[in-house]
Parts: structure tokens; C-alpha cells; sequence
């Protein structure tokens, strides 16, 4: 694994409910919990 310096090919989105990390998803819902995901690619949200 290599450190988070670049990102990532896929865009990667983590689950606010379950933690579920997806990567380039669909929808911007869990497949799992059907909860919002957030883009951890891009530190924005803050
Ligand atoms: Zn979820």
C-alpha cells in the first residue's frame, strides 16, 4: 500500500452510516446502508 500522497485512479467515497468505502460509485448512495457517501479524495467538507 502506498501512502495517500496522489489520488487515487478511481475517486473514493466512504459511507456515513456504515463506513462502507466505496470507489467510484454510481450513486452517491451505500450499496450497503443505502447512506450518503462522502469523497474522501477531496477534503473539502470541512
Ligand atoms: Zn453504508
Amino acid at each position: 500500500m502506498r501512502p495517500a500522497d496522489t489520488a487515487p485512479e478511481g475517486e473514493l467515497y466512504e459511507c456515513f452510516d456504515c463506513g462502507r468505502r466505496v470507489e467510484d460509485p454510481e450513486t452517491a448512495r451505500c450499496e450497503g446502508c443505502g447512506g450518503r457517501l462522502r469523497n474522501l479524495g477531496k477534503p473539502r467538507d470541512l
